[in-house]
């Protein structure tokens, strides 16, 4: 059997009635997942809403060619032995008609409960294994409780559920996690699609061959901690209930659709069907992903696409504009999140948004030191209020009301005592016999704060993907968060390709080249708040590189070197067996082709070899790649305008950037030499300057764009 699906189509089924128009928890959820990619989950009202949404998306897909994998989250049989007591046949198929027809047959006011009563008849005891009855009316023979079990009931579980811990007996008819009446309700609409689509396979009662639609049993909970992992990180989920909470079974649709739709982007769906096991396969069905849970899980992962750095064909140069919209939209964050005191989160990265937990200020107080009282107990200027006792100072409020018409000694942050709603400067006063002496107007409310007129508690005070700078630690901090949940950070791989490279510090041999790369991009990694990691240097090997990569441990890898298309450029060699290999001809100076692709699921960024190109293109391309990857924004860096300290002249159809710095007259000088190997301008530089992709005749004094090295986080 050879087992691959263009679309997996995931429901969460629901026992219950019509749930209302408004998107709820307990109704029916579908996720629809192309090339492990889900789209928003779908809301279904009611089983009769899912049924029809059915009979259109799954013709839908099929239409255009698209093999479907249809799951549902209900069991499909009951433990061996019960069917043959229903039908007198093993067949659960023929059950699912029972079912079909016993639902319609039902009188008003019937559900499924008198269907379950009525089923206990014909098994020993006075009750029988159908229990829970969820209505307000008595059923004979369907208790409240749990009945004594009979030895010649079948088993209380079916063998895969043996085999999946946590999972409910199908005899439980109600009450939380119970699954006894989607078990009946999805068999009667099994029986339905069964006969809407003859050619279906129901796995693994009909045969999968290459039957076009495969519908199977899943299991969410299978992969409750990815469920518990992307409704923490992605508040932006579809699908959010009223509070802003995600929906669990709406996410747990995604989730589920999306990792078994990786699972045939990397060809190992097959794996799942041959988990399943038992000789009573046939009557009890299995659990589509039981058997495999690692694999499930690991496809549950964030990913990116193994396409993901396609450029579209037949382009030649590509425009560096082009290039980074086309990184832009493919580039996902791929790392989870933890939670850090807000004292060690600089230059962290804000996983979701963060809400005040008191306003700011708490309550209103003083902004200055000085003298407060009521405005509205004035008179005319000069004003003289006789000092009450004691003093608001901040941290020790006043332990006393105002009396109306006199004042009393405020410092700043002091909490305006009752009855004063105003405060006058200390400056402005004098003191005369116990009373504060003031001339001229204040206004009312004049050198007082209101509450919250900053923040108000409740309020979003940062956003998710807001990279914390040290005053946005003073912001979490003066709304009383003292914890904040951030990405983990993103770890960085860098690694150096050449036979030709030697560390610093050996043997001078004028052959070798000292790897210069390396500590200059672990440190703008490092800059950029990421984890780098020095995964050293490896000669132009390519078994060596690729052990290297498979053990890197990291999350993203920087190579230097290599990234050409020339017999020694191993980089490229590499990522092309992977079939992922996009050379990025960037028309950019300096900047040779970069080597872009995907190791098992990593992305890779081939850096050319060249320190001064290397350097450019981990600022241009590099940093706001590992942002995005890291769950950032994406940087946008917007240079200023200053008059050139220099003449040039440029040639249309690339972006050239220069290595400069401002004179002290306020010009931007560039370089003495735009020679690509000398490292040492990049050190003389204090910015780039960037000649856009046109042509252009620069002439001293005209306008030009200086990106000072700050503006790339340096
Ligand atoms: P490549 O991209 O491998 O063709 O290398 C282009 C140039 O960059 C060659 O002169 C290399 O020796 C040099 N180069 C490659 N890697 C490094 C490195 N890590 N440090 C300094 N120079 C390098
Ligand atoms: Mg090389």
């Amino acid at each position: 059997m050879s087992a691959t699906f263009d679309t997996v189509v995931m429901v969460d089924w629901s026992g219950a009635g019509d749930r209302g128009a408004t998107p709820r928890a307990d109704a029916i959820w579908a996720g629809v997942a192309r090339d492990g990619q889900a789209d928003a989950p779908v809301y279904l009202r009611s089983r009769a809403a899912a049924e029809a949404w059915l009979a259109e998306v799954v013709p839908a897909e099929r239409a255009v060619g698209r093999r479907v994998l249809l799951g549902f989250d209900f069991p499909f049989a009951y433990p061996a032995g019960t069917a043959r007591r229903i039908t007198g046949h093993d067949d659960p198929r023929l059950l699912w008609d029972w079912f079909a027809a016993a639902f319609d047959a039902l009188a008003d006011g019937e559900g499924r409960f008198d269907i379950a009563a009525r089923l206990n008849g014909l098994f020993t005891g006075d009750e029988g294994p159908f229990w829970f009855n969820g209505l307000k009316r008595d059923l004979p023979g369907l208790g409240k409780g749990k009945p004594p079990r009979q030895a010649d009931w079948p088993p209380e579980r079916r063998l895969v559920e043996t085999r999946a811990p946590g999972s409910f007996a199908c005899w439980q008819m109600g009450g939380a996690g119970a699954v006894g009446s989607q078990a009946m309700t999805g068999m009667a609409t099994l029986s339905r699609l069964r006969h809407l689509w003859p050619e279906a396979a129901i796995w693994p009662f009909d045969p999968v061959g290459d039957s076009p639609l495969v519908i199977a049993e899943v299991w969410p909970s299978l992969l409750s901690d990815a469920v518990t992992r992307r409704m923490a990180e992605d508040a932006s989920l579809p699908g959010a209930g009223r509070e802003g909470r995600p929906i669990k079974d709406a996410v747990q649709v995604a989730v589920l659709s999306e990792a078994l739709s990786a699972l045939c982007v990397d060809g190992r769906i097959d794996a799942a069907f041959a988990a399943a096991e038992g000789t009573d396969l046939a009557e009890e069905g299995w659990i589509l992903g039981v058997g495999v849970e690692p694999e499930l899980r690991a496809a549950a992962q964030p990913r990116l696409r193994n396409d993901c750095f396609a450029l579209p064909s037949g382009v030649s140069w590509t425009p560096v504009d082009e290039a980074l919209t086309l990184l832009r939209d493919r580039l996902t964050c791929v790392v989870g999140t933890e939670t850090v005191p807000v004292g060690a989160a600089a230059g962290r990265i804000l996983a979701q948004p963060h809400v005040a937990a008191r306003s700011n200020p708490p309550a209103a107080n003083a902004a200055v030191d000085g003298y407060g009282f009521a405005h509205a107990a004035l008179g005319d200027a000069p004003h003289r209020l006789p000092l009450t006792r004691g003093r608001a100072a901040a941290g020790g409020p006043l332990e006393h009301a105002l009396p109306r018409g006199e004042a009393v000694r405020i410092l700043t942050g002091a909490l305006l005592p009752e009855g004063v709603d105003t405060v006058v400067l200390e400056e402005d006063t004098r003191l005369e016999d116990g009373a504060v002496v003031f001339d001229g107007a204040v206004k009312p409310g004049a050198n007082t704060r209101r509450a919250g007129e900053d923040v108000s508690v409740g309020e979003v005070a940062l956003e998710g993907g807001h990279a914390l700078r040290p005053p946005d630690l003073a912001l979490l901090s003066a709304l009383g968060l003292a914890e904040a949940r951030v990405r983990r950070r993103l770890r960085v791989g860098v690694l150096s390709t050449g036979d030709e490279l030697a560390a610093p510090g050996a043997t001078q041999d004028p052959a070798r080249t000292y790897d210069a790369n390396r500590p200059m991009l672990l440190a703008l990694a490092e800059r950029w708040g990421h984890a780098a990691i020095d995964l050293g240097h490896v000669p132009d090997d390519r078994a060596a590189l690729a052990h290297r990569l498979d053990t890197a441990g990291a999350d993203v890898i920087l190579t230097s070197g290599g990234a050409s298309a020339g017999d020694e450029d191993h980089v490229s060699a590499l990522l092309r067996e992977t079939g992922s290999l996009t050379a990025w001809r960037i028309a950019l100076k300096p900047g040779r082709p970069l080597a872009l692709g995907m190791w098992r699921g990593m992305p890779v960024f081939g850096l050319p070899g060249n320190p001064v190109a290397a350097f450019v293109c981990a600022l241009v391309f590099g940093r706001p790649a590992l942002s995005v990857l890291a769950g950032g924004p994406w940087p946008e860096t917007r240079g200023f305008v200053v008059p050139a300290a220099f003449e040039k002249r440029k040639k249309p159809g690339r972006r050239e950037y220069l290595r400069a710095r401002l004179a002290p007259d306020g010009r931007v000088e560039v370089f003495r030499s735009e020679g690509s190997g000398r490292i040492s301008g990049l050190s003389w530089a204090e910015g780039l300057v960037e000649l856009g992709d046109g042509a252009a005749e620069i002439r001293p004094g005209d306008p030009v764009t200086f990106l000072p090295y700050g503006l790339f986080g340096l």
